[in-house]
């Protein structure tokens, strides 16, 4: 029986590159198949990465009951099909806080606080002595580059950036930074794009103490452009907000030059929030210098309001 492999909703790129690239090295060393797979569209960002390697496109996947999985980038049920729980969970390989998944039987775990699961599936096939393909290489390195924004995220380490070097060498990319700015071009498009588009495109939703949160994040070369359209993300924000029945809405349009967060709050209590960053909202918004990260600087500081 096939094995599938992928991360969380709402696709990013490690998500799609790790699903690939655990799918390679897994079927050089076990006897199974193991399927590359994806809970939903891809991004542009993606799309570029997959282009630019030839990579393929993982399979469409939005029912795992009865299935053999092994997943990446994530550990949080929300963040997976409704009917995970009646799926076999054989392994994980991830970058974040644990989360609240349960296995009936004994699994294989790689997590690490580095910057990117694919940094971890690289230290992978270091530990089995397995070749990694140019094509799988390349997106690799484009993956941790997207996680790490180019470096300049917190929750990258050393580990990320020897990963990287090595990467770049064996897809034979040299100048790998100008191809990450190349990718965060094509990220930060917003033509065409409804408020919907741009508060999902890279939204997680969260269970702190019974309370749903969801935390949105836009990672833009330049955030300005979408000064113009702010009142409309507030307005589709109180929708999701009644929609799925949330407590908070965090939305973060991420400026990766000026290094720092752009915060966009819509909550029953923004107490909550003014407390959690040591700020006061204006106009249910305000400036986070310096933060980059969700996982390491929103989350972890978000989720104690709520014990
Ligand atoms: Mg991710
Ligand atoms: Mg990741
Ligand atoms: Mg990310």
């Amino acid at each position: 029986m096939s094995v599938y492999v992928f991360g969380h909703k709402n696709p990013d790129s490690d998500s799609i590159v790790g699903a690939i690239s655990i799918s390679y090295l897994k079927n050089k060393i076990e006897k199974e198949e193991y399927i590359p797979a994806r809970q939903g569209d891809i991004s542009a960002e993606t799309e570029f990465i997959l282009n630019k390697f030839g990579g393929k496109l993982p399979e469409l996947k939005t029912s795992v009951a009865g299935e053999r999985v092994f997943l990446v980038d994530s550990t949080d049920k929300p963040h997976f099909q409704d009917d995970i729980d009646e799926a076999t969970i054989l392994g994980i390989v991830d970058h974040h806080k644990l989360g609240d998944l349960m296995t009936d039987a004994p699994l294989e775990a790689w997590i690490r606080p580095i910057g990117c699961s694919n940094t971890v599936v690289y230290e992978m096939y270091k530990c089995y002595g397995i070749e990694i393909p140019k094509d799988i290489a390349g997106m690799m390195l484009m993956a941790i580059l997207s996680d790490t924004v180019i470096f300049k995220s917190p929750t990258c380490t050393k580990v990320d950036t020897k990963v990287v070097k090595e990467l770049a060498e064996i897809a034979g990319v040299k100048n790998y930074k100008e191809l990450a700015m190349e990718m965060f071009v094509v990220k930060s498009g917003v033509d065409g794009a409804t408020a919907r588009d741009l508060n999902t495109r890279d939204y997680k939703e969260f269970d702190m103490n019974g309370n749903k949160v969801g935390i949105g994040q836009l990672e833009m070369v330049d955030i300005s452009v979408l000064e113009p359209r702010e009142n409309e993300l507030f307005e589709d924000m109180k929708k999701m907000k009644e929609e799925r029945n949330l407590h908070t809405i965090l939305i973060l349009l991420t400026d990766i030059m000026k290094e720092g967060s752009k915060l966009l709050v819509i909550s029953d209590d923004e107490n909550k929030i003014e407390t959690a960053f040591d700020v006061k909202l204006d106009n249910h918004k305000t400036w986070l210098e310096g933060v980059l990260s969700r996982k390491k600087q929103v989350v972890p500081f978000v989720q104690p309001q709520f014990k």
